[in-house]
């Protein structure tokens, strides 16, 4: 377990903005940021980051929280995961309280178990490349010859694994890894006769990583070449290795993708070693496959800009252009760089200096749709039939295009191309985004693509009726709670509480004190369990706390789920500006009392009124249902009358008091 301590320091560390920049690009707004909001499909910036409070809340699909939520949330780790890749993050040593039980260990989650079998299997190769006599021979001299640097081998935990039998799974199952867990990440393979052996045996490995770091599947290399036996074997998708939602090696390109804009995808792991080696950083393998919709997502949190490096033979170029129309759709700017024939990214990395592939990049690099319509109309040569075909293909890649702007350039470069008239690629190109508009609404897909405004207005109309249902009943609890917002917001402010004219002496008083004092003397405790919660932690802190935001995040970075609960449902409002509708609805006193900050005395008084008043309607209703029950004899009946009468009078006191305040 980590201590408290260490939890409270890098509470203390945190900084939204840079936990969230990890993965979505951010651009300052205000006092705060905004960038795509990764928790749904989006082009605009809706998610809200604010660094005074140490949230981040998207506008559009409601995803809030904090730090800790959104590694939990984006990056899927667990509680403790997220505070270890937060003290990694900010330098800071983790105190544990103490060792955990056998019982704790075998109750943690087969998730976390996996990680930790990957990450000993990592350390385990890494050692063996490095330090043992067959791994130094054969996998760090293969590694040499490819060219590759010490300082590489280390950033992309490269590695070797014996090739005898079983040396890795013995060492495993020695030091307590349980074998079901080696079996699911396949890095031990049983035989027929049941016999244990390494899957990845007498091979280079390259481990693959998740956006944050953690090592989650591993490719092997062969190092002899032998037709019979694959070149490279690769982990099987278990819980933590999912391939389609992983891109190699984005942990280690992120921030130079972020820094260039522009990302660089590649085929596979050594073309991605190779470019870094040569300084562009900003580079990433899908691995094989086309890329699929969550790494397109990936993606696009980080950048719209890619390039894809295509190697100089023109099979593949042809196989992966459809590939490519996805990106398109989802509004990335797609360009393409074609290498010399045959190479790949790898071998001209390998051959150029790293200013030559610098240029070369820069000098060959060319808008996707016009690279597609060159290739294309070069093949189809003068064949009218195979003209039309090709000429539809592009029109479909050009229906993708969101930007209506460069569409209308796109056609009239490929009206140019094909020696067409513009406007019969124009009416053509409407008809294909009709006919896909239609065919999506048969299939029953919403059309969110092609008109991403519509999207948002349907969330933000759906959250409302869902607002709508909420019981409306509960007057006391909305008093409770506007009650503790108040303290929350504007506890640490001062209020007179006493005025003596004649003598000139004014009485001030900080609002929580104030309003603790009068509920106290009333006898008043809060009904609902957060509320009473949150207000009681509060008491407990305000002493010793002077700041308004300091309390906020306090329960913001709340471990107790009710209170964090409660504070980013109505503290992250404050994140951005609502529509003046929007707040009368939701927000009622504290819009009365954000609007009003030089009357908080009013504030205060009408707020403790309203509670009050609040309670004494229950107990009215509670007598009232009591009398009806018919379990009273009449001079009961007479008894409760009396009460509930005196009740109304105390009613229409408070009510009288706070006019203004009450309408409902
Ligand atoms: P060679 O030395 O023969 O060029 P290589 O290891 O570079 O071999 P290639 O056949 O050139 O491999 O493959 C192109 C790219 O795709 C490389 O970056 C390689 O790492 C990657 N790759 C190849 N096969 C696979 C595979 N089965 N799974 C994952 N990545 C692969
Ligand atoms: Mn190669």
């Amino acid at each position: 377990m980590i201590s408290k301590k260490t939890i409270d320091e890098i509470m203390f560390a945190t900084k939204i903005e840079d936990v969230v920049g990890d993965f979505v690009t951010l651009k300052r707004q205000g006092q705060g940021f905004v960038g795509v909001c990764p928790f749904h499909n989006d082009k605009n910036p809706s998610m809200h980051v604010t660094p005074r409070l140490g949230i981040y809340k998207c506008f559009v699909c409601d995803a809030k929280g904090n730090a800790i939520h959104f590694l939990m949330e984006h990056a899927k780790m667990t509680y403790p995961e997220a505070l270890e890749y937060l003290a990694k993050k900010y330098s800071i040593t983790i105190e544990y309280d103490r060792e955990e039980t056998e019982e704790e260990k075998n109750l943690r989650s087969e998730k976390e178990s996996l990680f930790l079998v990957n990450e000993f299997a990592e350390k385990y190769f890494m050692d063996q490349l490095r330090n043992s006599e067959e791994g130094k021979m054969l996998g760090l001299s293969y590694f040499k010859e490819r060219g590759f640097k010490d300082a590489t081998m280390d950033k992309f935990h490269l590695g070797y694994c014996p090739g005898g039998w079983d040396s890795f799974t013995k060492e495993a199952l020695k030091q307590g890894y349980k074998e079901e867990f080696l079996l699911k990440l396949g890095l031990t393979k049983k035989s027929e006769s049941g016999k244990l052996y390494d899957f990845y045996r007498g091979r280079v490995i390259f481990p693959i990583h998740n956006t944050v770091g953690k090592t989650i599947g591993f490719g092997g290399r062969i190092l002899k070449k032998d037709d019979k036996i694959a070149k490279y074997f690769n982990s099987p998708e278990n819980e933590i290795y999912h391939k389609s939602d992983t891109l190699y090696d984005l942990y280690l390109a992120k921030k130079a993708i972020r820094q260039k804009d522009n990302i660089y995808l590649v085929e596979g792991y050594t073309d991605v070693i190779s470019m870094f080696e040569s300084g562009v950083e900003n580079v990433i393998a899908s691995s094989g496959t086309s890329l699929t919709d969550g790494q397109v997502k990936m993606i696009f949190a980080l950048t719209r800009n890619i390039t894809v490096l295509y190697d100089g033979d023109a099979a593949g170029i042809k196989a992966s252009l459809r590939g490519i129309d996805m990106l398109l759709e989802k509004g990335m700017n797609v360009r393409v760089c074609l290498l010399p024939d045959g190479e790949d990214p790898d071998s001209f990395a390998k051959k150029h200096r790293d200013s030559e592939l610098q240029d070369y990049l820069t000098n060959n690099t060319t808008d996707f749709i016009l690279f597609k319509a060159q290739i294309l109309s070069e093949e189809a040569g003068k064949d009218p039939i195979k003209r039309a075909n090709v000429v539809n293909s592009i029109l479909e890649s050009i229906a993708k295009v969101q930007e209506p702007i460069t569409q209308s350039f796109y056609i009239k470069e490929c009206a140019r191309i094909f020696e067409l008239p513009e406007n019969t690629l124009g009416s053509k190109i409407r008809s294909i985004i009709w006919k896909t508009n239609t065919d999506k609404k048969k299939a029953g897909q919403d059309s969110n693509v092609q008109m991403p405004v519509l999207q948002d207005v349907q969330i933000q109309e759906q959250r409302k009726a869902e607002q709508q249902l909420r019981p409306q009943t509960n007057l006391l609890y909305e008093a409770e709670k506007d009650l503790v917002l108040l303290l929350l917001k504007y506890g640490l402010y001062e209020i007179t509480t006493d005025r003596n004219v004649e003598e000139g002496i004014v009485t001030k008083q900080r609002i929580d004190q104030y309003i603790v004092n009068d509920l106290y003397n009333d006898g008043i405790v809060l009904q609902d369990n957060t509320l009473r919660k949150v207000y009681e932690h509060y008491g407990r802190i305000a002493e010793i706390l002077n700041d308004k935001d300091e309390i906020q995040r306090t329960f913001l970075f709340s471990e107790d789920k009710d209170e964090y609960q409660f504070a980013i449902d109505n503290l992250s409002n404050e994140t951005y500006q609502y529509s003046p509708q929007w707040e009368k609805k939701l927000d009622m006193l504290t819009r009365f009392a954000d609007n009003n900050i030089h009357n908080l005395q009013q504030v205060v008084a009408d707020t403790l009124l309203a509670l009050k008043l609040r309670i004494v309607e229950q107990q009215i209703a509670f007598l009232t249902n009591e009398m009806k029950s018919g379990n009273y004899n009449e001079e009961e009946t007479i008894g409760l009358i009396t009460h509930i009468n005196q009740l109304n009078k105390c009613r229409k006191t408070i009510a009288e008091g706070l006019n203004r305040v009450i309408s409902k």
